[in-house]
């Protein structure tokens, strides 16, 4: 993989102002808590209707092998345990919690060391999810089979041009986010950590190091800067980036000894490890111009859509919107509002509805921009057609497989193809030829 041609795509919008403070968002009096998160990660309910909760009760814990304990965001009864749509398009029980208004909470244990073990049990019980890729992070850490990490990165910020949680976080819970970091080092055993910024914030970076130096951090650390360009944070192109290293889509970090977390899990580690706090709700950019109030707030886990909306305000809401789950280039339209905030989202656009182009897709006309802009140096209106006329020899030949579908093709293309969703199902054809699994 090379890198150094890179084009990428600048922000196109202006960015969140990392200037904004977080915003918690009000009581509700309804909690719908989706029990599954990143279609897998699925947990059985350890509550029944009737129960009263306090905020911080475990709802539920896991069922199989990839499950996470979730805590009720609020105090208050358990009105009903049912299945319904998620955020993330999939179907899945949720629990629903009508707030008493008590404002009682309840905390984890105290933990008696800061040893690897007991860390990684408090980020299990905690239920802290990986924010880069939505999985329970316990996962990374429990199963390491006698490899071991080297280096932790910590993403202090984020190219992406519609969240701005981690460089929020750097900014108003600096002691919060660097402590965490400190826990991810003993956790790994690593011998240093690397926080990365992008180039647009320097200045933030100079406030972190500084922090480190005055408040005499016992670890070692250095900060590295990367381009603001999306998407440049992107997991497989970031190590290359900071360490050099190329891991092939599908690889393990672990054997390459890296391990990427971000501002925001070592926010909420710290807050596990030192407030005896579970993790119940989420930290969302909300941006987008049929947003009246746009910032990061601060969302309880099981938030509907529709409270939201009531809180942030929506310039047009009968005629209303389109809700993108991500960012314009690769995230998830959405028209139900009868759906929950989960734990996995990270930032929300509301575009008036005719800004949302829903015009169908012209053939390609060769401009070759698509190609220009890959990050992965691939050639996607190339896998296109081969994917539309079956020549599944020929997806493999053309490396979809290596695909991160960041979205920067089909954003790009003045055809209005839609390339990312094909390149996507094209590589699970690729991934089929080569051996792998159809995951
Ligand atoms: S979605 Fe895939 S093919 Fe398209 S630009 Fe991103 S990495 Fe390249
Ligand atoms: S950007 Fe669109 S029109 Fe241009 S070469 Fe790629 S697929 Fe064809």
């Amino acid at each position: 993989m090379k890198l150094v041609n890179f084009k990428g795509i600048y922000p196109f919008t202006k960015k969140m102002s990392v200037g904004i403070d977080i915003t918690p968002m009000r009581p509700m009096e309804f909690y719908n808590v989706p029990l599954k998160i990143k279609n897998i990660a699925e947990s059985e309910p350890v509550v029944r209707v009737g129960d009263e909760v306090k905020q911080g009760t475990l709802l539920a814990k896991p069922s199989g092998n990839f499950g996470l304990n979730i805590y009720s965001p609020v105090s208050g009864k358990v009105l009903n345990i049912f299945s319904k749509t998620t955020l993330n398009g999939d179907y899945a029980k949720h629990v629903l919690i009508m707030n008493n208004n008590k404002n009682e909470s309840v905390d984890l244990p105290e933990i008696e060391s800061v040893s690897d073990v007991t860390l990684i049990n408090r980020i299990r019980d905690a239920g802290l999810i990986d924010t880069i890729s939505g999985m329970p992070t316990y996962l990374k850490y429990a199963y390491v089979g006698g490899r071991s990490y080297k280096t932790v990165i910590i993403m202090m910020d984020s190219t992406d041009p519609n969240n701005s949680i981690n460089q929020t976080l750097a900014e108003y819970k600096t002691e919060e986010v660097i402590n965490g970091a400190k826990y991810f080092v003993n956790v790994t055993s690593a011998s240093a950590v690397t926080f990365v910024f992008t180039e647009a914030n320097r200045k933030l970076a100079a406030k972190v190091k500084k922090h480190i130096l005055d408040t005499k951090k016992n670890y070692d650390f250095k900060i590295k800067f990367i381009p603001n360009k999306y998407p440049l944070d992107n997991p497989y192109i970031l190590t290359n980036l900071v360490c050099g290293k190329k891991i092939k889509q599908g690889s393990s970090f672990l054997d390459a000894g890296i391990t990427i977390e971000s501002a925001e899990a070592c926010y909420n580690f710290c807050r596990a490890v030192e407030f005896n706090k579970p993790v119940t709700s989420k930290i969302v950019t909300i941006d987008g111009n049929n947003v009246i109030r746009k910032g990061n707030y601060l969302i309880q886990n099981g938030v509907s859509i529709e409270n939201l909306y009531d809180f942030i305000g929506v310039e047009d809401k009968e005629t209303s919107s389109v809700l993108i789950e991500g960012n314009v280039m690769a995230g998830k339209a959405h028209y139900n509002r009868d759906i929950s905030i989960s734990l996995t989202t990270d930032s929300l656009i509301l575009q008036k509805y005719d800004e949302y182009d829903e015009s169908k897709e012209y053939p390609c006309i060769s401009c070759g921009k698509c190609a220009a802009v890959c990050p992965m140096f691939l050639n996607p209106s190339q896998i296109d057609n081969a994917y539309l006329t079956e020549r599944f020899d020929e997806i493999s030949k053309l490396n979809a497989h290596a695909c991160i579908e960041c979205g920067c093709c089909s954003f790009i293309c003045p055809a209005r193809r839609y390339l990312t969703q094909r390149i996507a199902t094209a590589k699970h054809y690729d991934r089929k030829n080569r051996g792998g699994s159809n995951g």
